[in-house]
């Protein structure tokens, strides 16, 4: 057969964790929490089920969840979002994103990837006929060059990819970098997919800037969330998408298609879970603690690091420890040392080595005590 994608390898974060597995190591390779969702949502999914809900939802999402969402969407970042026509309930953010790409990107478009880059946006524009063009992010911050990302803008670029907060960095971006990319599509057609799948995971003085604030963003913006990220229950896959009307419209004609529609009894539950703004309000305060928690066993290591602004990762900057390649270092600290985490130049287009790890902090206390006895034993 001829692959659609012959150069593309088996996803990094199923490499890191299989190797975890195989040799019992600590796991803070792939981004997921070893702790349980709120058994109140785990109880509302239940009476759902025994409450009948076990047959197909109608495809854009049941209409109480899809209202919820656009009350969030409109208390957090003074958007409208109309329930009936403007979001989409879907299998994870990984769908939404798969599915906007599809509807939205024909052969030989281009679109701009901040690189770098959670690894399910490239070849899904590929596997579209598109073409990626990375605009890498600067230095150990990670700091958008506006003129370079305006200096990659053609008459085929047909969409832009942005993520913040951003995996794997922890960086979010700020206001002024919103107003940047704004500036920089003005009198442009181009779309954004704006992957928001940490909105609520901003810590200290950082605010997460939804594209759906910057009402000349938020026109040509489909944004992409996950429950996942948000319950601590990435393995329900659930997540939605908001876009403006013309755009949700495209994205329903691949949505239908792909997956019709998803799990009805979750939705039930998320959509009573949802009401109480607590129950993400509160992810900030409680992944920040978890963060200082990490951060503050390995202050003596010889590790050096930039506190995350925002999601659930925190690099590690390991130069003073090793010169070898992070993929290298990444694969012998699991095997040898017992700890896994992700080598982050497999996110890089040009596979730029910045002797940096990626470490995910949503796990218990006891998982992150292991964790970091073992590296400050580095
Ligand atoms: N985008 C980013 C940046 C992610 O880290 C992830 C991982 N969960 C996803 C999208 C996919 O989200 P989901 O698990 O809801 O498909
Ligand atoms: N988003 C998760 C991470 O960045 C991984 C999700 C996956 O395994 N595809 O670690």
């Amino acid at each position: 057969i001829t692959s659609k994608l012959p150069d593309l390898p088996t996803s990094i974060f199923t490499v890191m964790s299989s190797l975890a597995h195989k040799h019992d190591a600590v796991n803070l390779s792939q981004g997921f929490p070893d702790f349980s969702p709120d058994p109140l949502l785990i109880d509302l999914i239940a009476k759902a089920m025994k409450d009948g809900y076990n047959q197909y939802a109608p495809m854009a999402g049941i209409y109480s969840l899809r209202e919820v969402i656009s009350h969030k969407i409109k208390s957090l970042y003074g958007a409208e979002y109309h329930p009936e026509s403007e979001i989409t309930v879907t299998a994870g953010a990984t769908q939404a994103i798969y599915t906007a790409i599809a509807a939205l990107v024909s052969t030989g478009d281009e679109v701009i990837v901040l690189k770098p880059a959670y690894d399910c946006y490239e070849p899904v524009i590929w596997a579209n006929g598109g073409i990626p063009v990375p605009v890498q992010l600067q230095g150990k911050t990670y700091q958008i060059d506006w003129d370079l990302f305006r200096s990659k803008i053609t008459e085929r670029t047909k969409m832009v990819v942005i993520n913040t907060p951003h995996n794997p960095s922890g960086r979010v971006f700020s206001a002024e970098d919103m107003h940047q990319l704004q500036q920089s599509l003005e009198h442009t057609d181009i779309l954004v997919l704006s992957d928001e799948v940490y909105e609520h995971l901003v810590f200290d003085d950082n605010t997460h800037q939804s594209v759906s604030k910057f009402p000349g963003l938020a026109e040509r913006s489909l944004v992409c969330a996950s429950f996942g990220k948000t319950f601590h229950s990435t393995g329900w896959k659930m997540g939605y998408c908001a876009a403006p009307q013309p755009l949700m419209k495209e994205f329903q004609k691949i949505h239908e298609f792909n997956v019709f529609c998803v799990n009805h009894p979750i939705q039930r539950a998320l959509a009573v879970y949802l009401e109480e703004p607590k129950n993400y309000l509160d992810l900030g305060p409680f992944f920040q603690q978890k963060r200082d928690h990490f951060l503050n066993s390995i202050r003596d290591s010889r590790f050096s690091f930039t506190p995350s602004q925002g999601t659930y990762f925190q690099l590690l900057d390991y130069s003073a420890i090793s010169d070898e390649s992070d993929v290298d270092l990444a694969h012998r600290l699991t095997v040898d040392h017992k700890l896994a985490s992700i080598p982050i130049s497999v996110f890089n287009s040009n596979a730029e080595d910045h002797s940096q790890l990626r470490f995910c902090f949503a796990k218990t206390t006891e998982t992150l005590d292991k964790a970091t006895a073992i590296i400050n034993t580095l």
